[in-house]
C-alpha cells in the first residue's frame, strides 16, 4: 500500500532511540523527510545517520529538550529552515517519574506537565497554522495503555497522558474540517532501553535475572510476549498516511491484548 506521505515532512520528538526512532524510521522509509529531536546531541546524530542510510530520506538531527518551551520553538524553526513546513507531528517525551500520589510534591506535577502535556500542547500549537495554510496535517500523540487501563504506581504518568489525550480529542473536533487528523497511540508493554532498564532495576530489587522479571511481565499479555518498537510506528506510519484521511479522534492501544476494556 502506498502510504502517499514522500516528500512530507515529518517532526518526531524524543527520537534518538526507543519508540520516537521507531516511528522515524517508519515514516522515513514511506518517503517522509524527517526532523528528529532529543536532549543528547551525539546519539540524535548517530540515530539521523542511520535512518538517512537505510531509507535514503533527508534526516536532520535537532537537539532540544521538549520539557522547554525555548527549545520547541528553536526546535520548529531549524526543521522549518531544513525541511520545510511541518506536515506530520509525533508527539513524543520521556515517561514522568514513578510513584504513588503521597509521593508527589507540586514541583513533581508541574515539572511532568511541562514533559507530559506542555510538550504536545505546545508543539501542537507551533504545527498548527501551516497545517490550516495547507489543509493537510497529521498529529499524532505517543500516550500509553496506562489512558484506558491505569498502571498502578505511575500516578503521574496516568493522569498526565490522559488529559493529552482529551486535549487531543477535543482539537480533532475543532480542525476535522480543515484536513487535519489528530490521533493518539497507546504502546502496551515494548521492547525499549526504557523497558530493559526498568526490568534490570526490578530485577536487582528482587535478586532474580532480568530475563525473570520479563516472564513474569509476559503472564499479563495474550499475545504472549513483548512488542517490538515497529509494531507500534507501523500504526504511527498508517495514522500520518494519506489513506487514515478520514480516522480521526482516536486512540488505539498497540499492546498484545493486554487491555481487558471493550473500547
Ligand atoms: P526510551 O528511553 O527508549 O526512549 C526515550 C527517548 O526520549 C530517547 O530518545 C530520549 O532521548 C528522549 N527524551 C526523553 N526525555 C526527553 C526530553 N525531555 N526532551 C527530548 N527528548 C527526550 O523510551 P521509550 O520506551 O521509547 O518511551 C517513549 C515514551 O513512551 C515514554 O514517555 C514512555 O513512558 C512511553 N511508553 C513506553 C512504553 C514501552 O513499553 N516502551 C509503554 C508505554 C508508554
Amino acid at each position: 500500500m502506498d502510504l502517499g506521505i514522500r516528500n512530507k515532512t515529518a517532526l518526531v520528538a524524543a527520537a534518538s532511540k526507543g519508540l520516537g526512532k521507531a516511528a522515524a524510521m517508519a515514516l522515513a522509509r514511506e518517503g517522509a523527510n524527517v526532523a528528529i529531536a532529543a536532549r543528547g546531541e551525539e546519539l540524535l546524530q548517530q540515530t539521523a545517520n542511520e535512518i538517512a542510510g537505510a531509507t535514503g530520506a533527508r534526516v536532520v538531527a535537532i537537539p532540544a529538550d521538549v520539557s522547554v518551551a525555548a527549545d520547541i520553538e528553536r526546535l520548529f524553526g531549524a526543521t522549518i529552515d531544513a525541511l520545510g513546513p511541518v506536515d506530520i507531528l509525533v508527539n513524543n517525551a520521556g515517561g514522568p517519574p514513578p510513584g504513588v500520589f503521597t509521593d508527589m510534591s507540586d514541583e513533581d506535577w508541574l515539572g511532568s506537565a511541562e514533559l507530559t502535556l506542555m510538550s504536545a500542547i505546545r508543539m501542537t500549537r507551533l504545527a498548527l497554522p501551516g497545517m490550516r495554510e495547507r489543509q493537510w496535517g497529521r498529529i499524532i500523540n505517543i500516550t500509553s495503555m496506562s489512558v484506558k487501563q491505569p498502571i498502578p504506581n505511575l500516578i503521574l504518568s496516568n493522569s498526565l497522558r490522559s488529559a493529552v489525550v482529551s486535549m487531543a480529542k477535543t482539537l480533532s473536533d475543532q480542525v476535522a474540517a480543515e484536513g487535519i487528523t489528530v490521533n493518539n497511540v497507546c504502546p502496551g508493554y515494548i521492547l525499549t532501553d526504557r523497558i530493559r532498564q526498568l526490568n534490570q532495576s526490578q530485577a536487582e530489587t528482587d535478586g532474580v535475572s532480568s530475563d525473570e522479571i520479563l516472564q513474569r511481565s509476559l503472564s499479563d499479555i495474550p499475545a504472549g510476549r513483548i512488542g517490538q518498537p515497529e509494531e507500534l510506528a507501523a500504526l504511527i506510519a498508517f495514522l500520518a498516511s494519506e489513506r487514515a484521511a478520514y480516522i480521526t479522534g482516536t486512540t488505539t492501544q498497540v499492546d498484545g491484548g493486554r487491555y481487558r476494556g471493550l473500547f
